[in-house]
């Protein structure tokens, strides 16, 4: 029997998908899953009558394999690809390839390149964006390790990723785990657009009184807007529409307001932390969810902290597209990809990873979870200048931010007299005053640091290190 072209380990919602997707590209297949009764399920269901079989041991799975053998991994992160690495390295032979698809820690996934190298084996640490429908129909897919690794992928990575106009949504990313970082700050930047827009929802629903179809109907204008047009926008309208018992109410209104955070979204807050780069509108995103869980905290609290009542004010409805909100969601969207485009630039220096920002915005135009029409002209910021130190300064965006600022500051100002929480728009304001204010008012921090430990200050007038006695 002919040796099948790829290898896939993990049958849960992403494994079963890629694996479809992988066959249906002319990749035949053989599938592994640690409880074997999901890869009869999967054989008998979805898989029956294709190029894929089936493997009930690791030893088994691997001589099914055509050499080189490209194994994809796609199962939970952590030390479950430790384990399974441990488990499979014995049947390995040199110049065979494993490639972790999962959400894993950029380090981790360092230090398994460089183990896995040693042993004459590739290692792909590879990030993938998609959910269950993209790892179908076509991903997109940051795969970081080797480049002579890469190149034995290269085939299969183009064939099963997304495609747009120029090009495949996949790229070499770079060395060691360059490719799980680049995707952690995707998701970095997803945390932040989502919770960008519950909070563009929550105003509308909130200070205009508008039913889910009303403000569904807003987010399918501003999808149909350059700057705004995207998965994320375009799901948003899809989600306030769903309704539930019999068609009468909105489904949205009967979900429990606790959102959940698994890795990716914190590791792009430490990492930048310590990188040093800024990601406010992101850590608003992330700290917006831990605040959603504390739900019996925020129910005995409304209790007690009265706030404003909430006052009406004008989002720009006069002229139907809510003009005002969208400036704000338009520079928070900015801001989250601004952000996360600078936490890359400071982390591929840092790591040598030497990122290739374009690519970096052309591959995540499709497949991802952030895709959007933006990204294009991202890509063009970066093309035109790849040193490019923040995006709001690109000519096209540094525009539109001067446009849009007021709309911005309204909204929020509206917010804040409200009392209704707005942690990306404000931080995003935050951001931007801060980012255009030429002289901050850290001359007087630098002045208590240096009153209370000595700790120096530079001047503005003249070269060189001081330090006062400023008590006595
Ligand atoms: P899932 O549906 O929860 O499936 C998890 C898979 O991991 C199952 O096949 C499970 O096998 C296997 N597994 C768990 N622990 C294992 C261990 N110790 N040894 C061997 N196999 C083990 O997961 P998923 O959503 O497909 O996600 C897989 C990876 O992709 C994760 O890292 C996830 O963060 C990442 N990811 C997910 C999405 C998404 O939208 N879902 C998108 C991008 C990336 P059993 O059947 O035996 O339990």
């Amino acid at each position: 029997m002919s040796k099948a072209h790829f290898g896939l380990i993990g049958l849960g919602v992403m494994g079963e998908n890629l694996v479809l997707n992988a066959e249906r590209n002319g990749f035949s297949s053989v599938v592994y899953n640690r409880t074997y009764s999901k890869t009869e399920e999967f054989l008998n269901g979805r898989g029956a009558g294709k190029q894929i079989s089936g493997a009930r041991d690791l030893k088994d799975f691997v001589n099914k394999l055509d050499r080189p053998r490209r194994i994809l991994m796609m199962i939970k992160a952590g030390s479950a690809i430790d384990s399974v690495i441990e488990s499979i390295s014995p049947y390995l032979e040199v110049g065979d390839l494993l490639i972790d698809g999962g959400n894993s820690e950029f380090r981790d996934t360092e230090r398994r390149v460089l183990e896995l190298e040693r042993k004459s084996f590739g290692f792909i640490g590879m990030g993938i964006s998609g959910g269950s429908k993209g790892a179908l129909e076509g991903p997109s897919m940051m795969p970081g390790g080797t480049k002579t690794s890469y190149e034995a992928i290269e085939s299969l990575v183009c064939k099963m990723s997304a495609q747009v106009e120029d090009g495949p949504c996949v790229t070499y990313i770079g060395p060691g785990g360059s490719g799980h970082f680049v995707k952690t700050v995707h998701n970095g930047i997803e945390y932040a657009i989502e919770q960008i827009l519950a909070e563009a929802y929550d105003l509308m629903k909130r200070i205009c009184g508008m039913s889910g179809d009303e403000i569904a109907d807003v987010f399918r204008r501003w999808n149909a807007t350059e700057q705004l047009s995207s998965y994320l926008v375009e799901i948003t309208e899809s989600c306030l529409r769903t309704k539930d018992c019999g068609g009468k109410e909105d489904l949205v209104e009967k979900i429990m307001d606790k959102a959940g955070q698994k890795g990716t979204g914190l590791w792009t807050v430490l990492s930048a932390l310590e990188l040093g780069a800024p990601v406010p509108t992101i850590y608003a995103a992330l700290n917006a969810r831990v605040m959603s869980s504390m739900k019996e905290q925020r129910i005995l609290a409304q209790q007690i902290i009265s706030g404003p009542s909430i006052k009406s004010f004008d989002l720009g409805k006069t002229d139907n597209d809510m003009s005002f909100l969208m400036d704000a969601v338009v520079l928070a969207c900015f801001a989250s990809y601004a952000q996360g485009m600078e936490l890359l630039r400071i982390g591929s220096n840092e790591y040598n990873y030497k990122l290739n920002m374009p690519s970096i915005a052309q591959i995540w135009k499709g497949g991802c979870i952030i895709r959007s029409q933006l990204l294009g002209r991202i890509q063009n910021a970066y093309s035109a200048c790849p040193e490019l130190q923040n995006l709001l300064v690109d000519p096209w965006f540094s525009l539109e931010v001067n446009r849009r600022l007021p709309g911005l500051a309204s909204v929020v100002a509206g917010g804040v007299a409200s009392g209704i929480p707005l942690p990306c728009l404000t931080s995003t304001l935050d951001y931007i005053n801060s980012y255009r204010t030429g002289r901050l008012p850290q001359n007087l921090v630098q002045a208590m640091r240096d009153c209370f430990g000595s700790h120096t200050y530079q001047r503005v007038d003249k070269e060189g290190i001081f330090h006062t006695n400023w008590i006595d």
